[in-house]
């Protein structure tokens, strides 16, 4: 890791440790506030993080010639800002209801939206209520979602998920998340067999509108190239981490509009900086 990269990470790292923490003790109902860990400090800002990067990014600058010296790094908000101006308003409705988005998540993992959409209007022909899953034979449940692959491992999931979300409710009505603290709505989903972090997210998020951020592969990529999320944090751990830098009403626009420049301009393999909006401060920019 180079001297830039190493006072970006640092930066980030203290800012983004110093909110997860305080997040984590809000959510835990811990009393534990700013001013005990800092007493004669206010909170870091996001202007913080810049000032930091800026002026040890100054002793250093002329040692990456291919990333200009005006690099800075975005926060969320501005990010969202960003992005809008390109994607538009991205305004949160129902997308189903959570069974469904739940059964759909899992249908969704490792494929196309197209392809796990087939999937699940095939299980459904097949299928017709959650109720009809309740003791299905596996090997039927594989034949109707295959077209979605992955059809051997995610058929005994789906089953089980139904079968338990039975076992606990005696019906299939998930709206009661909606009312639940957060922590303990994602917990209760993790607890379902095969369920982790963001399918979790994407039930709380997408069926009934709570501030939860799924990370998927475009989000974790976008925003460890940002600088948002340390290179060696992997996805599961930066729901956490991108979450607690999120106000409630940023959640739904960041995760839709980074998952939409992930696959238009931050792509993967070659990432298209010299259209992006967001390269002026993007620490990762190619120009
Ligand atoms: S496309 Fe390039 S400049 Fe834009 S976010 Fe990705 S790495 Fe940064």
């Amino acid at each position: 890791m180079g001297a830039r990269e190493h006072v970006i990470e640092l930066a980030q790292d203290l800012r983004q440790g110093f909110w997860a923490c305080l997040a984590r003790s809000a959510r835990a109902g811990s009393e534990l506030r700013q001013t005990d860990l800092f007493p004669d400090h206010r909170p870091p800002l996001d202007t913080d993080t810049k000032s930091v990067y800026g002026s040890s990014f100054g002793y250093h600058k002329g040692g990456c010639a291919r990333i200009g010296s005006r690099a800075s790094v975005l926060t969320p908000r501005e990010i969202i800002d960003l992005l809008r101006q390109e994607y538009g308003e991205l305004r949160w409705r129902p997308r189903s209801d959570a069974m469904s988005e739940l059964v759909g998540t899992i249908l969704s993992q490792n494929t196309s939206d197209t392809n796990s959409g087939r999937a699940f209007a095939r299980l459904l022909v097949r299928f017709p209520t959650w109720e009809s899953l309740l003791g299905a034979d596996p090997t039927a449940i594989a034949e109707a979602i295959r077209v979605g692959g992955l059809a051997g491992v995610k058929a005994p999931r789906i089953k089980a998920i139904v079968e338990e979300v039975w076992a606990r409710l005696g019906s299939f009505d998930l709206s009661f998340l909606a009312k639940m603290p957060l922590e303990e709505a994602k917990a209760w989903l993790r607890s379902l067999p095969g369920v982790g972090p963001k399918t979790a997210a994407c039930v709380l998020l997408f069926a009934l509108g709570r501030p939860a951020l799924p990370v998927d592969t475009h989000v974790h990529r976008v925003a460890k190239r940002l600088g948002l999320v340390p290179p060696r944090v992997g996805a599961a751990d930066a729901h956490e981490l991108l979450e607690g830098m999120l106000a409630p009403d940023e959640v739904y626009p960041f995760h839709m509009s980074l998952i939409k420049h992930g696959r238009r301009i931050c792509k993967a393999q070659r990432p298209l900086c010299p259209q992006c909006v967001l390269a002026h401060g993007c620490p990762s920019a190619v120009l």
